[in-house]
């Protein structure tokens, strides 16, 4: 089977883009590969964070990969940071990747701005932290959403210029991955801007739904989300993304057709749709926050099955990094 690397912050709570746009299409795959799901606790600080709560988080994301419908028999939950070779390939990384490329990257100078004279150093390095996620395990696929493509590419950027440099002709040190995207729920948009992706980091909690969220809370935030004056509600309207953005999100949640979607939303107001939309969104979540309840009761559990992750995962990539430390020249250790 090939191998598949993904992983998702422990930043705050899980959204519906990274539902939708990540996790359930793990699920959906799972059984095809051989799969690893991390819990990016080291990308997490790349950004100001808080160390009440980050033990928490990575928890309430271990629970919520089960939760969403991973499957232990198909697939290896770990925390990053449990494995130090991620931290270590990193910097072997750093030094074969030309700064240049790390400035071009958009997410890093959308981050960036927001923060201003506080950026670190870390946020910058953030693609190549990533990079060793993936290169670590070989991976032959990453899903990901289309925010994190341009990063995939720089990863095999990566990869192939430590072949060039440190490989043998037959012999690459690193495999280059190829990124799997889907059309469906690739980009979740903002509920307060359509032209802005969902994001755990956007400061308004208005602009998202959370996992986790109540249905009072789910039920408010699709009452006060951004809407148009127009009449009737149509898919792929470049004037109407907010109007695509819901329409999509309903057509995901309700598990419809595109078609079906279409009709019986074209006569629709706003007035009529919101409410749909809402307990749609309340129902999908709904199994998914009872299991999370279960499992967050159970810390003795989800400690083992990190602990098992954290072994499986620290073989693979001890290996690896050994090849490429190898690969550089490296003494080897005594
Ligand atoms: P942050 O704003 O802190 O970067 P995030 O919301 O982007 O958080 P990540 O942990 O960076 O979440 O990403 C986890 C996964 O979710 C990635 O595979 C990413 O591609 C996917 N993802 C994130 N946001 C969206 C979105 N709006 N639509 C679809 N997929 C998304
Ligand atoms: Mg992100």
């Amino acid at each position: 089977k090939q191998r598949i690397l993904s992983g998702v912050q422990p930043t705050g709570n899980l959204h519906l883009g990274n539902y939708l746009g990540a996790i359930r299409n793990w699920v959906e795959t799972q059984k095809d590969y051989e799969n690893f799901f991390c819990v990016v606790d080291l990308h997490a600080i790349t950004v100001p964070h808080n160390p009440e709560t980050l033990a928490q988080d990575t928890y309430t994301i271990a629970a919520l990969y089960l939760a969403c419908g991973i499957d232990l028999n198909d697939s290896t939950i770990f925390v990053q940071s449990h494995v130090t070779a991620h931290s270590e390939l990193a910097w072997l990384l750093n030094c074969v990747t030309p700064l240049n490329w790390l400035e071009r990257m958009i997410q890093f100078k959308e981050k960036a701005v927001k923060q201003g004279e506080n950026v670190s150093t870390g946020l910058l390095d953030y693609p190549v932290l990533m990079a060793a996620d993936i290169l670590l395990y070989d991976a032959d696929k990453v899903p990901v959403g289309e925010d994190q493509k341009q990063h995939l590419e720089l990863t095999r950027n990566i990869a192939l210029r430590m072949n060039d440099q440190f490989g043998k002709k037959d012999q690459p040190v690193l495999k280059l991955p190829t990124p799997l995207i889907r059309n469906e729920g690739a980009r979740v948009m903002s509920l307060i801007d359509g032209t802005k992706k969902m994001s755990k980091s956007d400061p308004s909690e208005m602009s998202r739904i959370n996992l986790l969220d109540s249905p009072d809370e789910i039920e408010k935030k699709i009452k006060r989300c951004k809407t148009d004056p127009i009449r009737g509600l149509t898919f792929d309207d470049p004037d109407r993304p907010e109007c695509n953005n819901l329409l999509s999100l309903y057509l995901l949640l309700s598990g419809k057709t595109k078609e079906t979607v279409a009709a019986e939303c074209q006569d629709m107001g706003w007035g009529q749709f919101k409410p749909l939309l809402t307990e749609t969104t309340i129902e999908a979540l709904r199994p998914i926050q009872e299991k999370y309840q279960e499992l967050m009761t159970e810390k003795g559990y989800l400690d083992s099955i990190l602990k098992e992750g954290q072994e499986k995962a620290s073989s693979i990539a001890q290996e690896t990094l050994s090849r490429v430390k190898n690969a550089l020249g490296y003494l080897p250790p005594f």
